[in-house]
């Protein structure tokens, strides 16, 4: 749909706490009329745009992983740094549970990423394996950067760190390209052979 077409418009959406650096816009179709020459060329129906979708939501089930990967690292580092009660909070069993939670979810979200990769390679994977890949590696790596937000504790919210403005981003992507509730019924579907979008 170019810009300029009678009855396409677009409204920006301000005071957004996440994904701040880009533009998001409301679109608009009133009584929109394209040429046939619009058309994506090659597919029929929504095939074209959902597999532009497809390799969107595979991008994001690596990028998610270098957002909970930050937040990782600056917790380890800021536990290590940090002294409560004459020690580095690093020492304290309880810090050390949520260290090594974030390690462990941090690493299989990135095994998933490197398997769907190969698969990818292969020309064997499906939408619902995307759809597997981006529901836990976005929902594992927002877990990682809250339980990191809490390591930092009152400093996990300032800018200083990289945590709270990854978190803020994430909600976003547990949003878009397909939610985390649309990706659960895709992988419902697959398993059951049922469909419960409706
Ligand atoms: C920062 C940002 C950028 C975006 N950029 C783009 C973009 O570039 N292009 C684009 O097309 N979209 C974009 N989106 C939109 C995004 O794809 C939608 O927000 C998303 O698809 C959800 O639609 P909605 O917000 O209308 O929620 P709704 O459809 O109103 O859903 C509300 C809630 O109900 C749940 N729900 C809805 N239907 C069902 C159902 N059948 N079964 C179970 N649960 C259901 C949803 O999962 C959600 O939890 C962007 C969103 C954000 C936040």
């Amino acid at each position: 749909m170019p810009r300029g077409t009678k009855g396409y418009t677009t409204r920006d959406i301000h005071k957004k706490l996440s994904l701040r650096a880009s533009v998001t816009s409301e679109l608009i179709l009133e009584d929109a009329r394209l040429p046939a020459s619009a058309v994506l060329p090659d597919v029929i129906g929504m095939k074209g745009p959902l597999s532009c979708l497809n390799e969107a939501r595979y991008g994001i089930l690596w990028g998610v992983v270098g957002a909970a990967r930050t937040c990782y690292e600056t917790a380890l580092e800021y536990s290590k740094t940090r002294h409560q009660f004459g020690k580095p909070i690093g020492a304290f069993q309880l810090t050390q549970e949520k260290l090594v939670n974030m390690l462990l979810e941090l690493n299989k979200a990135a095994l998933v990423a490197y398997h769907l990769g190969r698969m990818k390679d292969e020309g064997r994977i499906t939408p619902q394996h995307v759809s597997f890949g981006k529901l836990n590696n976005v929902r594992e790596a927002l877990e990682i950067c809250r339980s990191a937000r809490t390591i930092l504790a009152a400093n996990g919210i300032t800018l200083e760190y990289p945590v709270i403005r990854h978190i803020n981003n994430l909600e976003s992507v547990l949003t878009y390209e397909g939610t985390s509730e649309i990706h659960t019924l895709v992988l419902g579907e697959a398993i059951t052979g049922l469909q419960a979008y409706r």
